[in-house]
């Protein structure tokens, strides 16, 4: 199946989601929630895209490649939704924790801050 990333072409296997099909094309996309092999739960929204002919964002884990598809995964727009969605996980997560990752004690090993420093 042909589909377009970042306007590059990949030849893709079908029934993968478009999440599995970045991956394969060696591009990274946040994901807070996605499990290998579980059912997709799509709650943490890190992972949007934009696909070309869809009016909203679409989450990668939950969402199939369709032949022709056009994929973007790190636009002006879905960086800027990253970061809100982002800030809206860290500061709903400051509620259950001091949010401290200086002293935090699983600073070193914490997905949420890793990911929290790459989107900025
Ligand atoms: S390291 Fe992770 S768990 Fe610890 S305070 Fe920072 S974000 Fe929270």
């Amino acid at each position: 199946m042909k589909i377009t990333i970042n306007n590059r072409e990949y030849d893709m296997p079908e029934n993968i989601s478009i999440l599995e099909a970045v991956k394969k094309a060696n591009i990274k996309i946040p994901t807070l929630c996605y499990m290998e092999g579980k059912e997709p739960y799509g709650g943490c929204r890190l992972c949007v895209v934009e696909v070309e002919g869809s009016k909203t964002l679409v989450p990668s884990c939950a969402v199939k490649i369709s032949e022709g598809m056009k994929i973007k995964t790190h636009s002006e727009k879905v960086r800027k939704v990253r970061k809100t969605i982002m800030q809206l996980i860290v500061a709903s997560h400051g509620i259950s924790c001091e949010l401290n990752c200086l002293t935090c004690p699983k600073a070193t090993s914490c997905e949420l801050k890793t990911i929290a420093e790459e989107i900025g």
